[in-house]
């Protein structure tokens, strides 16, 4: 398959390929397309055949359900059996946004698009051209990060073409994405709502609108017994090739043991990189050094992650270390993310 490749700027959206994007998927094609979170894969969330083609095209194992994109809350209560009190109020206050809620299924959504569960995951992206395309493919995109399987998710159109090129019908690029890491996912068919996935949108943010909220407690570390609550949540996402490791403790600490381990790996015949961050790069030596940003600025550090862990795959790292963040507020969601990527290796010192 001939992928096409377009460049559409989110301050003038050209129409046409907006229209030509939403033939596609009415065709029972695949789009991939800008959101505020990372690019998405889309198809049409009714087609049971799109939804199969997304699990192909990405080579993701199809009892790891898709997300489901609206642009209108007027056809929500298509897709949900009901729509719950919680999720109007959550709706109200973050959407457009980086928030994705879990509420029981309507049956005009096939169980190829929810692998198999009689829930489904809703969001209202925050993104121009994501909305615009949602209108034109007729108000229903199943969407799953636009990464193939097992490959950190994309936040430029380049990563996506990497992935998917030959393998769907359409990118849209529209640059960088602002956030970097996936939205938020809440599940409101319990009481209280539990968060299945840390985002942009914290536990703090919603328990402001909604009173309490739990979280899931298998989100922050890999060796729970408890099986997880979210199905995509048992497969090891955003894993770079190389064998990564997290690194905590007191700043000078961490950059010593860094080092450390660093001369030990180059020692042993391996090609290393390190995640680091303003406040440490001069002191970090390895064959790679990345710096994800400033301490200081969680969002800078979120922008940066995805794109920086391909990149050490390009440059043929096989030992990585990271520093690790605050996981307060944002930051649980930046350090989720690094924690999946390292397998939930730390090295606390
Ligand atoms: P992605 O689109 O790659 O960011 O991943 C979508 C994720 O949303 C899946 O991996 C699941 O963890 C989660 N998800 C989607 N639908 C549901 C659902 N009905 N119930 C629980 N989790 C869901
Ligand atoms: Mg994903």
């Amino acid at each position: 398959m001939n992928t096409e490749f377009t460049v559409i700027d989110p301050n003038e959206i050209d129409a046409d390929i907006i229209l030509r994007a939403g033939d596609i998927i009415k065709d029972g094609g695949l789009v991939a397309f800008p959101t505020e979170t990372v690019y998405g894969l889309g198809g049409d969330a009714l087609q049971a055949e799109s939804s199969k083609k997304i699990y192909a095209a990405k080579g993701r194992p199809s009892d790891n359900p898709l997300i489901v994109h609206i642009a209108d809350m007027e056809h929500l209560p298509h897709i949900c059996r009901e729509v719950p009190e919680t999720m109007k109020v959550l709706a109200e206050n973050f959407w457009p946004g980086p928030l994705t809620m879990i509420v029981e299924k309507s049956d005009a959504v096939p169980y190829e698009t929810t692998g198999g569960l009689d829930t489904v995951a809703i969001r209202m992206p925050d993104h121009a051209v994501a909305l615009e395309f949602i209108k034109a493919s007729g108000g229903y995109i199943a969407a799953p990060s636009a990464n193939a399987s097992g490959r950190p998710s994309p936040t430029l159109a380049s990563h996506v073409r990497e992935d998917l090129d030959g393998r769907i019908e359409m990118i849209l690029d529209g640059g960088e994405v602002g956030i970097g890491v996936e939205s938020t996912i809440v599940d409101l068919t319990v009481d209280p709502p539990m968060i299945l996935r840390p985002g942009y949108i914290t536990r703090e943010m919603l328990e402001r609108v909604l009173g309490q909220v739990d979280a899931d407690t298998t989100m922050m570390s890999g060796t729970d017994k408890k099986a997880p609550k979210a199905p995509g949540m048992k497969y090891r996402h955003y894993a770079p090739h190389g064998e990564m490791t997290i690194v905590e403790g007191a700043a000078e600490d961490v950059i010593k043991t860094i080092n450390e381990e660093v001369s030990k790996a180059v020692s042993e015949g391996h090609r290393t990189g390190v995640l680091c961050t303003d406040e440490t790069v001069a002191m970090i030596r390895a064959d790679v050094v990345k710096n994800a940003g400033s301490r200081a600025d969680e969002h800078e550090i979120a922008r940066n992650i995805y794109r920086i862990l391909r990149e050490f795959d390009d440059e043929g790292v096989d030992v990585i270390f990271s520093e690790s963040f605050s996981a307060d507020g944002f930051g649980q969601a930046v350090m989720n993310r690094l924690l999946k990527a390292a397998g939930y290796k730390v090295k606390k010192i």
